[in-house]
């Protein structure tokens, strides 16, 4: 069924006839005995309970008359009754009333009984509008409750509405969730997968440089003992070619090395003391050489106001210096090569400086200046040719630079010379980590030779090599093939330091080391240990791997050794490391006495 519309309840109101209708009833109940008639401006008969019959004639003669004047009219009806009429102005319609006889001829209304009648007319007006207006009260109730009923659908609607977007908006969240929880999985998957990927590639790195450092190892040191026997000129010649390759091919494995590790985030710089001027000293020294074969000169300075003793990787500073001091030695003929350390600025208790790297060579043409910090890419296509290298070097140091917080640029003009230069924030070393330091060498004699070593080394050749470089250190050597055979040595010798190396067959150098720490800690096991019982101090171990890997360094230290030395070993390295590590007093003071 559909709803009533405002319409229909308006259109209701205002029916004219049951307005007219309605007024006849209250007359009829008001004037008991009269007869009536209605007849509206439109034409329309009503008729009361009681009909007047009246001919159609005489009718429209009252309508007329009536309408014609303010007041009652008067008429004979047929079987000798007699009517009047007024006219109705508010219902606009003509009111005709039955009675008894009919009037005279010259009857004039009497002002009380048309008073009567008027008031009569009134009482039925005021009663027919009262009802209507009941009516219309009645219609506006029925309105109202239509109204509510609608305003209360309507609230059902959108509360139902509501619900409707709640559970849509639940659902689209649910899902949204499942999609970000899967992709979320799918990401940590994936990164899972880039780590594992990533430590394997290390891995990778870390065993190729094991593999390719061992045989340079046995290249560059046996061709360094080469080059100390008779040779002819032209066999010496062949031999320091054999050792100036393999020291090159060395230098890039070890460039790609230190890439792979920046990249992978993997480098971590040292925070030690060191001394600035040492640093500079050392660079400035190494090129002296190749300086005055080439007519270049090579000068240093430092700024007063920067401290001497500074914290951080001199290891690494160093190498940032060498790798620009031999680019500007390479590019340059005549002149000269400036490095300086100038004071700009102190910031957050740090010595902001720069430093730089001048020479007055072939320079760099404007369009290459960028190109030239990429990864395998020179000035121009004939460098290699011409000056060698790989472009590996300005690569490394810029990542270096950035690393210690600084930034790596170039000022260069063709013809006339570059000049490399970066800022970085310098640290002074405090009074306290400069004493640690110095602590950690009490008990060594640097530069002191002589002793008994243990060199545990699997390798046929780096024994042989090894051996070789260490008696010529001054030194007296004993050789172990594994971790095992070191400890069958330990039993019935006593040495004043361990060369260990770290990988090899049945028992490797980590394993070994930390036996022998377990030994020396437990008193009844030391006794069967000549080299370890009359000893006050542990044995010195040094670590001896061709990885060269950060965490291989610290797992050195973890297993109990006390030094690291990197293969392939280098003649000066080991002498030096021989020196600061060997123990002050000679082996013969610890001797068992049995
Ligand atoms: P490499 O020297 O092994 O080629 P680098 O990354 O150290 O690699 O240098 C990249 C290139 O930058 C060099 O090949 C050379 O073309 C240019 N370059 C670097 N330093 C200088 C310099 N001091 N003078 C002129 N050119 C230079």
């Amino acid at each position: 069924m559909s709803e009533p519309t405002f319409d229909d309840i308006f259109d209701e109101l205002i029916d004219p006839n049951e307005e007219l209708q309605s007024f006849l009833m209250s007359l009829d109940a008001l004037l008991p005995e009269a007869l009536l008639l209605l007849v509206s401006d439109a034409g329309t008969l009503f008729e009361g309970v009681r009909p007047l019959v009246l001919s159609p004639s005489l009718r429209e003669q009252l309508v007329r008359q009536a309408k014609g004047i303010d007041g009652f009219v008067a008429g004979k009806m047929d079987n000798g009754g007699g009517c009047h009429a007024v006219y109705l102005v508010k219902l606009s319609a003509v009111l005709i009333i039955s009675c008894a006889a009919a009037p005279a001829e010259d009857w004039r209304p009497d002002s009380s009984i048309t008073t009567l009648l008027h008031n009569t007319l009134d009482l039925a007006l005021y009663r027919q509008e009262r009802e209507m207006l009941v009516a219309e009260h009645e219609q506006s109730v029925r309105q109202i409750s239509i109204l509510q009923q609608q305003h209360g659908k309507l609230v059902e609607d959108n509360f139902r509405q509501y619900r409707l977007n709640q559970e849509r908006e639940k659902e689209y969240a649910r899902k949204l969730e499942s999609e970000i929880a899967k992709q979320t999985a799918e990401l940590r998957e994936a990164n899972v997968r880039l780590e594992e990927i990533s430590r394997l590639k290390s891995d990778f790195l870390a065993n190729m440089s094991h593999e390719l450092r061992t045989p340079m190892n046995a290249i560059i040191g046996f061709s360094e003992l080469l080059t100390e026997t008779s040779l002819t000129e032209e066999q010496y010649d062949y031999t320091r070619t054999i050792t100036q390759s393999a020291t090159s091919l060395l230098t890039l494995i070890n460039d790609i090395l230190d890439l792979a590790k920046i990249e992978a985030g993997k480098l971590e710089l040292e925070r030690l003391p060191f001394d600035l001027a040492e640093v500079i000293g050392n660079v400035a020294a190494m090129f002296k050489i190749p300086a005055r074969e080439k007519g270049v000169s090579v000068t240093s300075r430092i700024d007063s106001r920067i401290p001497k003793k500074i914290m951080g990787d001199s290891n690494r500073l160093r190498q940032i210096l060498i790798n620009l001091v031999g680019n500007a030695m390479k590019f340059t003929e005549r002149g000269g090569i400036d490095i300086q350390v100038d004071y700009e600025r102190e910031a957050a208790g740090r010595i902001v400086s720069r430093f730089s790297v001048r020479d007055s060579g072939i320079g760099i043409p404007p369009d290459r200046v960028e190109a030239i910090f990429e990864k395998f890419t020179q000035a121009d296509g004939s460098t290699t040719r011409k000056y060698g290298g790989t472009g590996l070097g300005l690569a490394i140091c810029l990542q270096l630079v950035e690393l210690m917080g600084g930034h790596l640029a170039v000022a260069s003009e063709v013809g006339k010379g570059s000049t490399f230069y970066f800022v970085i924030p310098l640290e002074e070393a405090s009074a306290e980590a400069i004493s640690l330091k110095e602590h950690k060498g009490t008990g060594r004699v640097k530069g002191a030779t002589g002793g008994r070593i243990l060199l545990v080394e699997d390798n046929a050749v780096n024994q042989r090599l090894a051996g070789i470089l260490i008696t010529r250190e001054g030194y007296e050597i004993e050789v172990a093939s594994d971790g095992a055979e070191s400890l069958e040595h330990l039993q019935s010798q006593s040495f004043d330091l361990v060369l260990m190396d770290v990988q090899m067959p049945n028992m490797d150098g980590m394993e070994a080391t930390r036996r022998i720490r377990a030994i020396e800690a437990d008193p009844l096991q030391r006794q069967n240990y000549v080299g370890l019982r009359a000893r006050k101090e542990p044995l010195v171990i040094v670590g001896l791997t061709a990885h060269a890997r950060k965490e291989d360094e610290l797992a050195c230290y973890e297993a109990g050794m006390n030094g690291f030395l990197t293969k392939p070993i280098i003649k000066a390295k080991l002498a030096m490391i021989l020196s600061e590590m060997m123990p002050r007093l000679s082996c013969l003071e610890h001797k068992d006495p049995s």
